[in-house]
């Protein structure tokens, strides 16, 4: 299939038309940005590594029943995906404490978070990703009651899922970040991407706080090795 006109450039992926309208094409990209794009950088290999390890993940929770917007990979770093209508919130999940949750709250960094934590921000560059309460989706008009509570139990089984495979590769899922969008057929599926830009991975054999980050906080806090760290992880998910 085709690439043809560029239809939105994030910070992340470029997202082309095919010739098929119900599939576009994802182009991963190596640019990384943080803190609301106020930092810029690269990371080498990013985009080959974040498409194939999103490959690799839709794969195990498309086989456990999980629907998501993955078609197939046409390159390491290009991925047909369903077209959605996207759900404009980012649903956090937090097994154990970390980033803004440490800042905004003074919980102790790695305290374990049971249940875990599902938030939502308002996906919103402008407003800077807020917070969002469950009350202000519905006077917004995000999302319906409905959408939010079949997010929700998709989100607790996404997370059961990843946290049981990272464990087997050895690596701690501390908390991350994911999109949903509605099909043509109106069902949530599961869309963006999953991978270390969007997730906090710990080393479970490392106990050193610094040595064991394998995710973009060594880009955010300049933390060295980025693209090591980023290679490692995907080492480990494709030996799962
Ligand atoms: P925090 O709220 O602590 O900054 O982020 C919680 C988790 O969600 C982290 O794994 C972080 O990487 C992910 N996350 C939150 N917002 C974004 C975002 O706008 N972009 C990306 N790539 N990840 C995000």
């Amino acid at each position: 299939m085709t690439a043809l006109q560029k239809l939105y450039e994030g910070k992340a992926k470029i997202l082309y038309a095919t010739a098929d309208p119900t599939i576009l094409l994802a182009c991963y990209k190596d640019d990384a940005t943080a803190f609301n794009a106020q930092k810029r950088g690269t990371i080498a290999g990013k985009g080959r590594i974040n498409c194939t390890m999103s490959e690799h993940l839709f794969r195990k929770l498309e086989a456990a029943g999980v629907p998501t917007h993955f078609v197939d990979c046409p390159a390491p770093n290009e991925m047909h995906v369903r077209a959605l209508t996207i759900v404009p919130l980012e649903v956090i999940v937090r097994n154990f404490a970390a980033g803004s949750l440490c800042k905004q709250t003074g919980i102790a960094l790695g305290t374990p978070l049971d249940p875990p934590l599902i938030e939502f921000c308002y996906k919103n560059d402008e407003f800077g990703d807020p917070l969002v309460t469950e009350g202000r989706i519905y006077a917004m008009k995000l999302a319906t009651p409905a959408q939010v509570r079949e997010i929700t139990e998709l989100t607790q089984r996404i997370n059961e899922i990843l946290r049981d495979f990272f464990q087997q590769c050895d690596i701690i899922l501390v908390d991350f970040k994911i999109e949903f969008g509605i099909d043509s057929g109106g069902r949530i599926v599961l869309g963006d991407e999953i991978s270390p830009d969007t997730c906090r991975l710990w080393d479970a054999k490392e106990t050193d706080p610094i040595a064991r980050v394998l995710d973009k906080d060594r880009f955010r806090q300049d933390l060295g090795n980025v693209e090591g760290a980023y290679q490692r992880v995907l080492e480990k998910v494709l030996a799962n």
